[in-house]
């Protein structure tokens, strides 16, 4: 078989398996029935499937619609936050000494301001900055190492004398606290997550996945050929591409 022969044929082949989808007629007219929107459960292809709408599920629907042509279909067995999310104490910073959750806490405040312009939910993001305070050296050289990873991406991020701590909470007695420096951080705040998910749900159904709630994951099964059979409570068996 000529290379382009094999490429028609593998593509042929992947198109077979992302469109293995059944739907039983029962779970249609449940919808029907508890109207639900039924066309949701119709799809014939699925790439990719998540499986809960907490804001780590909800967040990966959206990056993945908008970044890729893909069908994403995110499956929560309840509504969106229903589980830890929706306790979240909803305090967001940027401060880690790790470059990669560095990397993501800052891509994550910008997303915040973004998808609320984007979608038009509020949020509630309050940003009043937070001052961390070092009272002894080990602390102080923490937070110098952690600014050594500041770099990694331009950031507002900066250490402060205890004197510029004083200015930024004139009520505090830096003396009698021993404060030896501090670093502010004037993007960190506060936000309600449960706010914040279903704006990143709205702009993941905007670029096109498909949010399935009161819909729980009972079956995965990992096929031969790579890709998984996924069961749940709705009858819906969506087989995805691994
Ligand atoms: C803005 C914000 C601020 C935060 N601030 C803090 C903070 O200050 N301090 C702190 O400690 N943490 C904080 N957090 C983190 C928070 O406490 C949780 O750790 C986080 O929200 C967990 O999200 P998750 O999506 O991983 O899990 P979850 O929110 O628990 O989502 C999992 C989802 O999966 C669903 N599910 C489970 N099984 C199935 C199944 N079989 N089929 C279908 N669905 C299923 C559940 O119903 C649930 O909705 C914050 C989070 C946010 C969003």
């Amino acid at each position: 078989m000529s290379l382009i022969g094999r490429r028609t044929a593998l593509s042929l082949r992947r198109q077979r398996r992302h469109s293995r989808i059944s739907i039983s007629t029962s779970s249609i007219l449940d919808s029907i029935k508890q109207d639900k929107p039924q066309t949701s459960l119709l799809d014939d292809k699925v790439d990719i499937a998540i499986i809960g709408g907490g804001i780590a599920g909800t967040s990966l629907a959206y990056h993945l619609a908008k970044q890729s042509n893909k069908k994403v279909v995110l499956l929560e067995k309840s509504e969106l936050t229903a589980g830890s999310t929706w306790h979240a104490a909803g305090l967001v910073t940027l401060y880690h000494p790790g470059i990669n959750i560095k990397r993501l806490h800052w891509h994550s405040l910008n997303f915040y301001v973004q998808v609320e312009k984007e979608t038009g939910q509020q949020i509630g993001f309050h940003q009043p900055g937070s001052l961390r305070l070092a009272t002894n050296q080990v602390r102080l050289d923490e937070m110098k190492y952690q600014m050594t990873r500041a770099g990694w991406n331009k950031n507002p991020q900066k250490l402060v004398t205890p004197e510029e701590c004083k200015e930024l909470c004139p009520l505090m007695d830096i003396e009698a606290a021993n404060v030896i420096g501090g670093l502010f951080s004037p993007c960190d705040g506060h936000i309600d997550p449960y706010s914040l998910t279903q704006a990143i749900a709205i702009g993941a159904r905007k670029h096109g996945a498909k949010l399935h709630q009161k819909t729980e994951v009972t079956k995965l099964d990992l096929k031969n050929d790579g890709s998984w059979d996924i069961g749940t409570n709705q009858e819906l068996s969506t087989q995805v591409l691994s």
